[in-house]
């Protein structure tokens, strides 16, 4: 199913994220996490694409098992930069092989700022998404958008004109990265709309369940971490069970007055961990069901 037919009525979504294994020994853990997720029936789950550690070349398959063997809907993730055209078009010669219907187009980051952009490869997401469109023109093609702005834009309104082309040239819907505090996404939402952006926008929320997770997640992404959270992981960061519950906790509150406010579809950085997709889910089943 394309994920634009799911976002088109106002009923809550909730999609989760899997990334694959890090090296190909780990593809036994990751299945039993594809397996655990699928079991709680998200309205999709989304495959990383070499993101997070993860090894790109199963994305498709992993995709693909979610959407055959799981019967839920799934998107691949792809990125482009460091990609020649021929690359990218066997990427999606292989997703339409694949029966996968939705894609979410990405740059990707980049790994020699010194030599971007190289001649002949892809620039920016946008540029891919056109591609997709090209190659794959039935494919339903998701985006990413930065609440706190992409940290290389120049500055908010210039990301946001970035992504209103990203948008003009074919992306259906935009993901969000992570946030902490509701208000910077409402501000985002306010200012995309602003732009003429009209769009399905998902928000993403990234439940923090371990310490050094906060740490990591802030220093890859730049997000604000408000005072009340900040709090929350100085409590209970060195004690794991009970960091879990309250990050579990955190995230059904950000979700819950998401709903709250009119959002609809929200996307949960589940990182391979069916555990805290449940724990959340379990929060939220009378808001969800
Ligand atoms: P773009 O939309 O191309 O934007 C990148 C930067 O370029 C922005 O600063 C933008 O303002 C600027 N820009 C865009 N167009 C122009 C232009 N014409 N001229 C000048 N500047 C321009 N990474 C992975 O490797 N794998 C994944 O699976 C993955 N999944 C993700 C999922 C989500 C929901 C999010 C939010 C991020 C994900 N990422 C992933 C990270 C992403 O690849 C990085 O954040 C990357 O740096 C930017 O990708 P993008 O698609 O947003 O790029």
């Amino acid at each position: 199913m394309k994920i634009t037919e799911l976002l088109k009525d106002n009923k809550v979504t909730l999609s989760m994220e899997v990334f694959p294994p890090k090296t190909t020994t780990g593809f036994e853990s990751v299945n039993k996490a594809v397996k655990g997720i699928s079991a709680l029936k998200p309205d999709f789950i989304s495959v990383t694409y070499g993101a997070g550690g993860g090894t790109s070349e199963h994305t498709i398959s992993i995709a693909k098992d979610i959407k055959d063997a799981y019967d839920v809907t799934s998107m691949a993730h792809l990125t482009c930069v460091s990609s020649t055209q021929e690359t990218v078009e066997k990427q999606l010669v292989k997703m339409k092989e694949a029966g996968i219907e939705n894609i979410l187009a990405l740059r990707g980051d980049i790994p020699d700022k010194s030599e971007f952009p190289l001649p002949g490869q892809f620039h920016y997401a946008a540029d891919l998404v056109k591609e997709i469109k090209r190659i794959a023109p039935g494919m339903c093609i998701g985006g990413a958008c930065y609440p706190e702005g992409h940290p290389e834009a120049e500055n908010k309104a210039e990301d946001i004109k970035h992504i209103k082309e990203k948008v003009d040239a074919g992306c259906e819907f935009l993901t969000t990265q992570m946030f902490f505090d509701n208000a910077i996404f409402y501000n985002y939402l306010y200012r995309l709309r602003e732009a003429g952006i009209m769009v399905p926008v998902i928000a993403g929320i990234m439940p923090i369940t371990k310490k050094i997770q906060m740490e990591r997640s802030v220093q890859l992404s730049g997000c604000c971490v408000p005072a009340r959270f900040k709090a929350i992981v100085d409590w209970f960061g060195s004690e794991p069970l009970k960091m879990q519950q309250a990050g579990i906790a955190y995230a059904a509150g950000q979700i819950i007055d998401l709903v709250a406010n009119g959002i609809n579809h929200i996307h949960i950085y589940t990182m391979n961990n069916p555990e805290v997709a449940a724990g959340i889910i379990n929060s939220l089943s009378e808001i969800i069901g």
